[in-house]
């Protein structure tokens, strides 16, 4: 069954050779102090620079999901309080563990229909972190890099930290405009669940270190002090870390991933208008995911089309939280290839 869901999501085709590379190189029962591990963590970081442009000062970091990653930025970053802003239920999720640990923490939700209006945006001193939900994968909307360079602009004094868990490896973020981003890589890297990657600025560096918080297994500093030797503060997933260096390996650089995906997108898009039963759950095409697409219709359409479609070997993704019986989406991720797309358009023609 090829599974359009957008998370966990289909892995690379390659994945059964990664694996056997990765039994057989030994690297299973790496030591994590040991060289082979530090390398492996080098490399990776290094690709992360050549393969997705990672600025050269910016430190890669590996955790366990993006759901970790919520907890270490308020946890190791935040000194007074987030703002928080999203549309949908990753971003209101961020925010719910933000105000369990800091109560000050702030939620400016906005329509899955709207992009943020920087101009209007009021954000008092109070607020050091910006936290933005750059893919929200729920509802299938995206905050452009435009808009975000807007903010940093506005508030060059605070920590921007971007949420990209369905968009990182799929495309081009310009680092250089926040000081913390993160992903999960079962969804756009193609990859099983089970490791989450979390880069840092010089500058978000600096401010944990101010902060100075530690005593926790994840706290920041902690993480810091053992990626300065390429090691990691536990015995980490190795095997995970082994399969996003050779995923990174294969990876065109991302500016033509992305093209790609932003192609694909748009046939994605053009076969969905042309349906007479459903339509696209986001209207506003500039607040439109270039990695996931939702669909709304009639409950008993969305249910009709999910079974036809598991019938020709394709699995829909469902429809999230609330959206569930009367949406469904679909992953525009690179390890899905242009055939298996195309096969989907051909079907979708038909409604
Ligand atoms: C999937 C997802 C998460 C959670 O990822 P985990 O790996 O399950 O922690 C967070 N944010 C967004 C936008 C997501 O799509």
């Amino acid at each position: 069954m090829l599974t359009f869901a957008a998370g966990p999501s289909k892995v690379y085709d390659k994945l059964p050779r990664y694996m056997q590379d990765a039994y057989e190189a030994g690297i299973l029962s790496a030591n994590h102090r040991s060289a082979v591990f530090m390398n492996l963590y080098q490399e990776t970081e290094t690709l992360f620079k050549e393969k997705l442009h990672l600025p050269d000062d910016y430190k890669l970091l590996f955790t366990s999901s993006a759901t970790e990653n919520w907890e270490i930025i308020t946890q190791s970053v935040v000194r007074s309080a987030g703002f928080h802003i999203f549309s949908g239920s990753f971003g209101k999720k961020w925010f719910d563990y933000a105000k369990h640990i800091e109560a000050g923490t702030y939620a400016h939700k906005i329509d899955p229909d709207e992009t943020i209006d920087v101009s209007s945006l009021h954000i008092g001193e109070e607020f050091d972190l910006i936290a933005i939900t750059q893919n929200e994968t729920s509802n299938a909307t995206q905050v452009r890099m435009k808009t975000i360079a807007e903010i940093a602009n506005k508030y060059p004094e605070k920590i921007i930290a971007v949420d990209t868990t369905s968009s990182m490896g799929g495309i081009e973020m310009d680092f250089s405009l926040a000081d913390i981003w993160y992903a999960s890589v079962q969804k756009c890297f193609g990859l099983p669940a089970g490791l989450g990657v979390l880069v840092v600025s010089p500058r978000a560096i600096q401010k944990a270190e101010a902060k100075g918080e530690k005593g926790r297994y994840n706290s920041l500093n902690f993480m810091l002090e053992n990626a300065k030797q390429y090691q990691t503060h536990y015995t980490p997933n190795v095997f995970g870390i082994y399969l996003l260096k050779r995923v990174l390996q294969d990876l065109e650089e991302i500016q033509h991933v992305e093209e790609r995906l932003v192609k694909r997108m748009r046939k994605l898009e053009d076969a969905i208008a042309n349906t007479s039963k459903f339509r696209m759950l986001i209207q506003n095409i500039e607040a439109r995911s270039t990695t996931v697409l939702a669909v709304e219709g009639r409950e008993e359409f969305i249910s009709q089309i999910k079974k036809a479609a598991e019938k020709e070997g394709m699995q829909l993704g469902g429809g999230y939280g609330p959206l569930k019986p009367t949406s469904f989406r679909i992953a525009n991720f690179p390890a899905i290839t242009d055939a298996e797309m195309n096969k989907l358009i051909q079907f979708l023609k038909q409604y």
